[in-house]
Parts: structure tokens; C-alpha cells; sequence
């Protein structure tokens, strides 16, 4: 395991949240607003560089009126406080890469292929409202949720019941069913005779390709997602390849129509050809990027292509060194970490991303901090990829991720000595 700096090592992080997010409007149709003070000990905004001490934050409802130093603030007459003036307070964070209907599945219990063939979708659903408040509970209180894998468009239920008051979470913003190709999706391995389900709507052509995108955004998806890459392995060179799914036409298709409606597309790619397909087609987000070439980097800054590298969940559940698959999974590492360097060093926009249903929910989603600071992105600058930044790519920047006047009241505090930043004023 490589080594971490310890001062930002936040998975033992011990918080808990304060989110007055979306249960408030339901409230506050029949009563007034009611006013909550905060007094942070260190205040880290989402927007700055720097933490600030002693700072107070008057909310009102579900929205924040006013941040000011304490010195001078004006707090209104018999509104409660919360003191925390020795605590670190900072925006919800944002969490852009999870899977709320997937639960790290273990090969000794079915492996991925169980959900789909053997579990009631009214199980898949009770466990995916355990992962939301989970993501909650962590201090999490955005999602974009990219895929239910054959739970169908079960995260826009999800997301209507968190909106309504019925269940805790976060705010989420889903991709429901995701599209790859034929070939490019599990279930697979069965006999070719059977007609086998599988985790993504499957498409062949630039027509059903547009179809798809056209299904989806109708019944509710946020972002659309498409699988540019499938298998991988180690070639015969010692490279990683993987294998490309959709042409160019497919995805310029999908692009095109999701742009239409205002939304963004979110591309699932390793690296190689699948990559080049995905910028090539006007992909919005890279997922995952294990191994991005110099020249993709600079295509990414050119077109504002946003990089979510999800780097954590790739050390987990490795195969044995000596196998074609160890030898995979040890490869994929080694080349993510060069990319996620080049990728800061050329200004590439990052945001935070965990993968978690990859990841089992009993984990902790902050496991990913220390993995950014180790491949060279400062600490607030991780920050900042899972508040500011992310909420800039969800076309939120101003409402989420940040702690200014005038955005929602999701707030994170950590408890305990010093702020979790190695450098503080
Ligand atoms: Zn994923």
C-alpha cells in the first residue's frame, strides 16, 4: 500500500451532519421559516482557498442568508445556535460517481449477476434507500447516482422519495438505466441461446442509440451514461487494452440528443480507442480515465471535458498476481495514478467520485480523499472537487457545494481537533 499523509487521512473521520435539505419545503409550506445560527470555529466555504475562523452562518428554511465573521455579525433575536466554534464546518459534499443499486457484490454471494437474476427489485430498492442514507449519514448530501444496473429507472423513485420528506438522503441526480452496445455488458458467459437481461440498455446504430437517450430523459434521467469501454486485459506488450463499444455516430447521437434537452452525458472509459471515441463524440464527464495520452489530456482542457477518476475502488477486490486478471487490476492502478497527475498538472476539471456499489456501502466514502492527495491534488483542492467543482458540472454552482448566501443549507462538520487541512491560518 502506498503511504498517505496523515494530516488529510479523513476515512476515520468522526461528523455528522447537520442537513436541513429537503424535508424543510415540505415544512415550510404551512409554517414560517424557521432560522438556525451556526457558529463555526473554522469555516471552509467551498469557494475558497483558504479556511476562515470564527465565522457565523445564519439559515433560514433551507437556504443560507448570510455568512459573516462573528466579530460583526448580526444574529437575529431568539433564533437557536448551534455552537460548533470548535468544530470545522464545510458545505455537503458531492459525491459524482456512485451506484445506490449496487452493494460491492461478492462473487460467494451470485457476484453481480445475482441482483439481476435472483433478487426482487423491491429488495434491490429497500437496499439502495440503506446506501442513500448511508451517503447522508457520511456527510454526503449530493449524488449523481450513474446507473441502476438492471434496476431500471428505480433511482428516479428513489429520488422522489427522498424529495418528498419519505426517506432521508442526499439530492440526486441520476442516469437510470445507462447504454452500452452488444457485447459491451453484463450478464454475459450464458449460453448464446438464451436471451439474457442485461445491466445497461443495449444498443446497435445511431437510431436506437438516439431512441435510448430519448427513453431515458423521458422517464427522468439527469445525466445520461454510456459505456465507451467494456473488457480490459494486458496485451501482448505488456499494455492495458480495453475494448471499445460504441462508434463515434452512436455516441454523437446520444450526445446530440441529451444536449437538446439541456442535459450532459457521462462516459464510462478506460482509455485507448473507447477513450478517443468518447471526446471524439463530446462526451461531458470522464468516468474512471485509467490511462489518458497527452494529447487526450489537452483535448480535455480544449473542450472543458470534465475527468471524475474514481481511483479508490480500484484497489479493491484484487485477482492473484499471476493471473490474467491480477495482472489487470495491478495495471489498471499503476497507469491511473500517471493520469490523474497529468491530468492536475494540465488543469483538467476533477471531481470527486467513489464508485461506491462498487464499493461496498459499509465503507467509508472519504477513502477516496487520500487517494487524490496521493496522485498530487492539494487538500482543498479535493475539497473542492467534491463541493465547488462538482456542483459546477451539475449546473448547481452557487446552490450546492459551497457555504455563501443565497445556497442551500447543506452543512458538514467535522468534529475534532484542528481543521482537516494540513495548512490553516
Ligand atoms: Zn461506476
Amino acid at each position: 500500500m502506498p503511504t498517505r499523509t496523515k494530516e488529510v487521512d479523513m476515512r476515520y473521520l468522526v461528523n455528522f451532519i447537520v442537513a436541513v435539505t429537503v424535508v424543510v419545503p415540505v415544512l415550510s409550506q404551512t409554517m414560517p421559516p424557521a432560522v438556525i445560527v451556526i457558529r463555526a470555529g473554522v469555516l471552509i466555504d467551498g469557494n475558497s482557498d483558504q479556511p476562515r475562523r470564527d465565522q457565523v452562518i445564519v439559515i433560514r428554511g433551507n437556504r443560507i442568508e448570510s455568512v459573516s465573521d462573528a466579530a460583526n455579525a448580526k444574529i437575529p433575536a431568539g433564533v437557536s445556535t448551534i455552537d460548533l466554534s470548535h468544530a470545522t464546518v464545510l458545505p455537503g459534499l458531492i459525491d459524482s460517481h456512485t451506484h445506490i443499486f449496487l452493494q460491492g457484490e461478492e462473487l460467494a454471494q451470485g457476484g453481480y449477476d445475482a441482483n439481476i437474476l435472483k433478487y426482487p427489485l423491491a429488495l434491490r430498492a429497500a437496499r439502495a434507500t440503506v446506501a442513500a442514507r448511508r451517503a447522508l449519514e457520511q456527510g454526503f448530501t449530493t449524488l449523481r447516482d450513474v446507473e441502476t444496473e438492471g434496476a431500471g429507472y428505480g433511482d428516479v423513485g428513489i429520488k422522489m422519495a427522498i424529495a418528498g420528506g419519505y426517506i432521508p438522503g442526499p439530492r440526486l441526480s441520476v442516469a437510470t438505466r445507462a447504454i452500452s452496445t452488444t457485447g459491451g455488458y453484463n450478464l454475459e458467459g450464458y449460453a448464446p441461446e438464451l436471451d439474457m437481461p442485461k445491466g445497461a440498455q443495449i444498443i446497435d446504430g445511431p437510431v436506437e442509440a438516439r431512441k435510448a437517450a430519448r427513453e431515458q430523459l423521458d422517464h427522468g434521467a439527469d445525466w445520461i451514461k454510456v459505456y465507451m469501454t467494456h473488457r480490459s486485459w494486458v496485451g501482448k506488450n505488456g499494455e492495458l487494452v480495453s475494448q471499445p463499444t460504441l462508434t463515434v455516430e452512436e455516441l454523437r447521437a446520444i450526445v446530440d440528443e441529451t444536449h437538446g434537452w439541456g442535459k450532459k452525458v457521462a462516459c464510462h472509459a478506460y482509455n485507448g480507442i473507447g477513450l478517443q471515441r468518447a471526446l471524439d463524440g463530446g462526451c461531458d464527464s470522464i468516468e474512471h480515465g485509467l490511462e489518458i495520452t497527452d494529447a487526450q489530456i489537452a483535448q480535455m482542457v480544449k473542450q472543458g471535458t470534465w475527468y471524475c477518476p474514481t481511483l479508490a475502488a480500484y484497489y479493491h477486490d484484487w485477482a492473484p498476481a499471476d493471473t490474467p486478471s491480477g495482472r489487470r487490476d495491478r495495471k489498471r492502478v499503476s497507469e491511473h495514478g500517471v493520469s490523474l497527475q497529468k491530468a492536475v498538472k494540465a488543469g483538467v476539471k476533477i471531481v470527486f467520485g467513489t464508485d461506491m456499489g462498487g464499493i461496498p456501502w459499509t465503507e467509508p466514502m472519504a477513502q477516496e480523499f487520500p487517494r487524490m492527495t496521493e496522485f498530487g491534488m492539494s487538500p482543498m483542492d479535493t475539497i473542492k472537487s467534491a463541493t465547488s467543482r462538482a456542483a459546477e458540472m451539475l449546473d448547481m454552482a452557487g446552490q450546492i457545494g459551497v457555504i455563501v448566501a443565497g445556497a442551500y443549507a447543506d452543512v458538514r462538520i467535522r468534529v475534532g481537533s484542528g481543521p482537516p487541512v494540513t495548512k490553516s491560518p
